[in-house]
């Protein structure tokens, strides 16, 4: 049996369950994703996803970086459920705009 974590421990009071991470999630997950940059995994080169080639005659698209041709993103819908493998090493997504600067407020 593990000890209860004593007022020190930080760790365990700073820890959330994940769920709380849907706010931030949402506002990932819903801008148009081709104008994300990402980082391919094989040669390090940053392009625009819309930029890179898409094989869409597969089970799943396939996303493949323009300079090296390796996968840099899978997408694939199964049984209800969005399969999505995301091989970048980094992407960049532009943040979409506060609701109150689209109204010129
Ligand atoms: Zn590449």
């Amino acid at each position: 049996m593990t000890e209860p974590a004593g007022p020190s421990d930080t760790t365990a009071a700073r820890r959330l369950d994940g769920n709380a991470a849907a706010g931030a999630l949402a506002d990932l997950f819903a801008v148009d994703v081709t104008t994300a940059r990402s980082r391919c995994p094989s040669c390090g080169k940053t392009s625009m996803l819309g930029a890179h080639h898409l094989y869409a005659d597969a089970p799943a698209l396939v996303l493949r970086c323009p300079h090296c041709t390796d996968v840099v993103l899978r997408y694939a819908t199964q049984q209800g459920r969005i399969l999505l493998d995301l091989r970048a090493r980094l992407l960049t997504i532009p943040a979409p705009a506060p609701a109150n600067e689209s109204n010129g407020a």
